[in-house]
């Protein structure tokens, strides 16, 4: 496997994390906007599942790297979809 392949598959899986938790979701009328959620609960929530994820064997590689994908999915979604709040 290519480091960049395993990087795209970490990527997905801490997006998935990050969403199965609801630290992040997508605008309910932009489907390609993230958002992110700002809540600090479902942002724990968010690293418990990645957790979980890497000890199951879903996700290779070490834990860190799986909560910092998680973290750069939360850091890097938009605060609000900025469509819907040009619409406002
Ligand atoms: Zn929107």
């Amino acid at each position: 496997m290519s480091i960049k392949h395993h990087a795209q598959e970490l990527t997905e899986a801490g997006l998935d994390c990050a969403l199965k938790a609801g630290a992040v979701a997508y605008c309910s009328r932009h489907e390609e906007i993230l958002c992110d959620k700002r809540d600090p609960e479902a942002n724990d929530r968010a690293y418990a599942i990645a957790t979980n994820a890497v000890k199951a064997g879903e996700v290779s590689g070490p834990r860190e790297e799986l909560l910092d994908a998680v973290k750069t999915v939360i850091d890097t979604a938009a605060s609000g979809c900025p469509y819907c709040s040009a619409a406002r």
